[in-house]
């Protein structure tokens, strides 16, 4: 099956399984995960399968990606962060339906190959930085929507304060191991509503020094 072929399978899978939202089809239709996993994977890119991208990590499912990214109800005009670049494909997902896309990663080596891929694909609007994404990045906020990729086992306060008044966060929330859901954040008149929307597996999200 030739690769364009995979892609529109790929993309009936989603609809099929919830991704209603056009727009983030689209998005998800117009990059080219082949260019985010590492060549071993390169046949299995347009799979519906997290894949390993290096130091222990992972690219998330495409589905999760998508429904993560429609529970973000993102605006043209907006100024989402992301914590947790890993291969950059969801901050490039992202990038398609928002002005601009802060994201940080804790991984230099992960980083510099995110980047790398932003600048072969000349995506203009990703501001990316090393560093410990649980402190946010306060020089830039406040934000419209945070999406966090990496599970939380408590609700990470420094990015609920870097969220503006009416934004939205999307995270996935829980122990490694034990049962994680994706969780959505409104911040109402300064209070947090939550909502409960799906079970997920995800890497824990590390607070703390960077390694090298
Ligand atoms: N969004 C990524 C998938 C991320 S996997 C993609 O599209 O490929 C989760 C990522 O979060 C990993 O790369 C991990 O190193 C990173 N991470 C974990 N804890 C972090 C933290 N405190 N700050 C920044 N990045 C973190």
């Amino acid at each position: 099956m030739s690769g364009e072929a995979r892609k529109i399978r790929l993309i009936m899978d989603l609809r099929r399984s919830g991704v209603t939202d056009t727009r983030v089809l689209s998005a998800i239709e117009r990059v080219s995960r082949d260019l985010f996993v590492p060549e071993p994977f390169l046949d299995q890119a347009y799979e519906n399968t997290a894949l390993p991208i290096g130091q222990g990590q992972t690219v998330s499912q495409p589905l999760v990606v998508a429904l993560m990214t429609q529970a973000l109800e993102l605006g043209d005009r907006m100024k989402v962060l992301e914590i947790g670049t890993g291969s950059g494909y969801q901050a490039a997902v992202l990038a398609k339906l928002c002005r601009r896309v802060y994201t940080v990663e804790r991984y230099k080596a992960l980083l510099a190959e995110a980047e790398r891929r932003f600048r072969t694909l000349q995506v203009h609007n990703i501001t990316a930085i090393a560093g410990d994404g649980s402190r946010g990045w306060p020089e830039q906020a406040p934000f419209d929507r945070i999406l966090v990729t990496a599970a939380a086992e408590r609700m990470p306060s420094a990015l609920f304060d870097q969220l503006a008044e009416g934004g939205v966060m999307v995270l996935p929330m829980g122990c490694q191991g034990a049962e994680q859901e994706v969780q959505r954040v409104r911040k109402r008149d300064g209070k947090a509503e939550v909502e409960r929307l799906f079970p997920v597996r995800f890497v824990p999200l590390v607070a703390g020094d960077l390694p090298e």
